[in-house]
């Protein structure tokens, strides 16, 4: 039976009533009078029950989707601003035990070349991502208990922290490691990580046994719950993901809504991110083979829905969606995203030696990504298109965790400051990495910027640092 504060995923995500949800969804939304309530009632930007979250996921007639589209821009606007945060994924370890369906990594697939970085390819792999700009990392491993264990991650965390080339710096590394238990989640946030982000992939149970077949990832409770044992460990921010296109959309989303209801209700606070991850084709599957593949229409109503029921949480975008379709997504909710990503394990170090015209390692990539641009090119085009990309690790940094960041957030007092940190990062970044055409962009961008600045105290401050930051100091906040 559905029971929000239960510890059980079967209840807190209990299959009847994302049923009924669905049921109720198409009911109300044949009602144009129910719809528009909905609507009105998101305008408030308070969110929405998922109950609301699946009649808006029914809407098909061209002008309300529309309405809803713009409804998402505009809160996404109010509260993020045109600010866009950029991030790089950083494979450490291919090994793994498990044998999900969909993923390059599966122990399925053979790979006599299964690796996993030592400190000095480590080092190699941050240096090239420190040289193009990067400051926060998505740090991605297989499940494998022998050959990445945790203190090898916690290993890797430290170095990464340490490593310092030229004026770059790795500030805040988020992990995206299996399920664990408590203990292995006290000794991550000890570490120092930024967010915790564990993808559901599916939270239709038969449809995730069979996704999931053997290994330790097989257990749908233990990685169901794994966000509440996270945080139960200390740890206050966690990330979610469904992976779109193993089961159907519209439960997934209704699902992943009951899941971040159960994270507010029970831990007063609900999840820091949530990704949307599309399946992509990887070694030894075929995505034509997975019945459940999402529309591009479908993919985008689904994110300004989620846009609109949780305005606080910050939604990821990564290289598995091309170009022009990122672009699309931006505008409707998408607040964070990869650039420049290598999805195997030496990847970036390997791609700088195939360039160069040196032999490469081909190691396994998780999956195809859809989209090839530099940093530098992903930054220029959110430039152009009047984004502001940032930097920005500071929240984290300076103790706005959990529900301190929520509080701050939801009350509206971070954006001068959120707006202030990712000026001074893209002027960090012009100042570092910057050529000609992205310094023009870039500087007007931040003249804008500065210039709509609501708190003046923040703006007189902004101006002093960006003085200091165009004569070389690093690392300036607020
Ligand atoms: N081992 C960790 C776990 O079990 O959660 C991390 C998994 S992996 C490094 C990160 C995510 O990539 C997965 O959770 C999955 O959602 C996504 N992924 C795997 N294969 C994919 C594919 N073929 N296309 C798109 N995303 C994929």
């Amino acid at each position: 039976m559905y029971d929000i504060l239960s510890n059980d995923a079967n209840c807190f995500i209990d299959n009847e009533e994302v049923l009924a949800s669905l049921s109720y969804g198409k009911a109300v939304a044949s009602d144009p009078t129910s719809i528009a309530d909905i609507l009105e009632k998101a305008k408030t930007y308070k969110g929405l029950s998922h109950r609301s979250a699946a009649a808006l996921l029914e809407v098909t007639d061209k002008n309300t989707l529309e309405e809803i589209f713009s409804l998402a821009k505009q809160i996404k606007e109010q509260i993020y601003g045109r600010r866009i945060v950029l991030f790089a994924p950083l494979y450490l370890s291919d090994y793994c035990i498990n044998s999900c369906t969909y993923c390059g990594y599966s122990k399925n697939n053979y790979n006599p070349i299964r690796r996993r970085l030592t400190i000095d390819q480590l080092k190699e792999e941050v240096e090239i991502l420190e040289k193009l700009g990067h400051k926060r990392l998505a740090l991605e491993v297989g499940e494998d208990p022998i050959n990445c264990p945790l203190d090898y991650v916690i290993d890797c965390i430290n170095a990464i922290y340490s490593l310092k080339f030229d004026n770059g710096a790795i500030r805040r590394v988020n992990v995206n490691i299996a399920a664990t238990t408590k203990e292995s989640y006290t000794r991550i946030k000890e570490a120092n990580i930024g967010t915790y982000i564990l993808f559901q992939e599916t939270y239709h149970k038969p449809t995730y046994l069979l996704n999931h077949p053997k290994g330790p990832k097989h257990n749908y409770e233990w990685h169901t719950e794994a966000h509440d044992r996270a945080m139960e460990s200390g740890i206050e921010d966690v990330g979610f993901g469904v992976l779109y296109g193993l089961f159907d959309w519209k439960y997934d989303t209704i699902a992943l809504l009951m899941h971040a209801e159960h994270l507010e209700a029970s831990k007063g606070i609900g999840p820091h991110t949530i990704s949307v991850p599309r399946l992509r084709s990887a070694e030894g599957m075929r995505q034509e083979n997975f019945p459940h593949l999402v529309s591009d229409d479908h993919f985008k109503l689904l994110v300004a829905v989620l846009r609109i029921a949780v305005p606080y949480t910050g939604m990821i975008l990564t290289t598995r969606e091309s170009p022009d379709f990122r672009n699309e997504l931006l505008a409707v909710g998408i607040s964070q995203v990869s650039a420049g990503s290598c999805t195997g394990v030496g990847g970036y170090a390997d791609s700088k030696k195939q360039s160069s015209g040196q032999k490469r390692l081909t190691s396994l990539s998780q999956f195809e990504p859809a989209d090839h641009r530099s940093p530098s090119e992903v930054i220029k085009s959110l430039l152009s298109g009047g984004y502001v990309p940032s930097f920005c690790t500071a929240c984290y940094r300076e103790g706005r965790t959990g529900d301190r960041f929520m509080d701050l957030a939801k009350t509206g007092n971070i954006a001068d400051i959120c707006q202030a940190n990712a000026v001074l990062t893209l002027k960090e970044y012009i100042e570092d990495f910057g050529d000609t055409e992205l310094r023009e962009l870039g500087e007007s961008i931040i003249q804008s910027e500065i210039y709509s600045m609501s708190n003046k105290n923040i703006q007189k401050e902004t101006i002093n640092k960006i003085s200091q930051t165009a004569k070389g100091t690093r690392d300036l906040r607020f």
